[in-house]
């Protein structure tokens, strides 16, 4: 017999008192008394400059507003973000230490190593997704290749001569390159960084030739010249890049995946801050100027609850796996 069963056969004429007492216990208290009370950390596992970084700090700012504290973004780059991810995974779960969860983190990572310290769907209490973007591949123009059949032709008459830069080891975006190799018959040397920021630093100073990236670090460097874009993973054209073809335009469907990021607090989080955090970050990215700075950057504002956020993670994480793992894609 629970507990419960047995208040209840005790004293039916507290009944109602007692189930909301356990109602309670159960769920944690219904009110967050006082949190925030301190500034909220907020884990970047990228290098600054790179899409993860640019879209923390857009909604850092307002985020602090609506939770009234300080939101201080810290990154923590390497390892295709799999330390800053082990790193928020161990955090205290008091709400005080969040992270963006990112395709990389929650999927790729974990289908391509199989000895990570973190676990993407134990370790974490999903709050909200953030904000969706295209990935895109572009190249530093002293390269010469104008377009993607030019590219193509050009690694294919000399394999192994050109390097793309990636936000890291295991990444989405090495899984991007990866795939490409893989879908155009192609090869080219692959040169890991801790995050898109300091990949698309090589690639202006022609240091690697090619760049697998999420929109949001690369889109000022294409519109301004300095980047030539070869091809957008997005279902339709952008309309901050409308010269650029959809892979699926080009005739490779299997490469046109956008990504996402999003907000997480570590598992055991209790439900209340959780909730308080989703409503938080949902008035964020309702807000006219967020929306804006992030479109901006070619990032579109997409909040959820955190059930479905939950739900994405685990399609994405079951996604990467079989394009790791069932294709035999080379990551390694
Ligand atoms: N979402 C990218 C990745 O996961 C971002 C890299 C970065 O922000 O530097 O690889």
């Amino acid at each position: 017999m629970s507990v419960f069963d047995c208040l209840k056969r005790l004293c039916p004429p507290a009944l109602p008192w007692v189930t909301g007492l356990l109602g309670m216990l159960a769920t944690g208290p219904v009110l967050a008394a006082g949190y925030p009370e301190h500034p909220v950390r907020l884990i970047v596992p990228f290098a600054p400059g790179g899409s993860t970084d640019i879209v923390a700090r857009i909604v850092a700012e307002p985020l602090a507003r609506q939770l009234g504290q300080a939101v201080i973004v810290e990154n923590r780059g390497g390892a295709g973000g799999a330390i800053g991810a082990a790193e928020a995974a161990r955090a205290a779960p008091d709400g005080y230490t969040l992270s963006i969860a990112t395709v990389s983190t929650m999927a790729v990572n974990p289908a391509c190593h199989h000895e990570l310290n973190y676990h993407p769907l134990h370790d974490f209490a999903p709050i909200s997704n953030i904000a969706r973007t295209a990935n895109v591949l572009a190249v530093n123009p002293e390269l010469g290749t104008e377009d993607l059949p030019e590219f193509i032709a050009r690694l294919r008459a000399d394999p192994d001569t050109v390097a793309f830069g990636t936000s890291g080891h295991c990444s989405v975006n090495h899984l991007a390159g990866a795939a490409f190799e893989q879908a155009t018959d192609t090869r080219m040397i692959h040169v890991p960084f801790q995050g898109s920021g300091p990949a698309v630093v090589a690639t202006l100073a022609n240091q690697v030739q090619a760049l697998f990236d999420n929109l949001p670090s690369s889109l000022g460097y294409v519109q301004s010249g300095q980047l030539r874009a070869l091809a957008v993973a997005w279902p339709e054209r952008l309309r901050q890049l409308p010269h650029v073809p959809t892979y699926a335009e080009l005739g490779l469907p299997s490469l046109n995946h956008p990504v996402w990021y999003g907000l997480l607090a570590p598992a055991g989080t209790p439900p209340d801050r959780i909730r308080i955090l989703n409503q938080a970050i949902a008035a964020v990215l309702r807000q006219p100027d967020v929306r804006q700075s992030l479109s901006l950057q070619g990032a579109m504002p997409a909040a959820n609850r955190p059930e479905q956020f939950a739900e994405q993670i685990q399609q994405q994480y079951d996604w990467a796996r079989e394009v790791v793992e069932a294709q035999g894609l080379a990551v390694n």
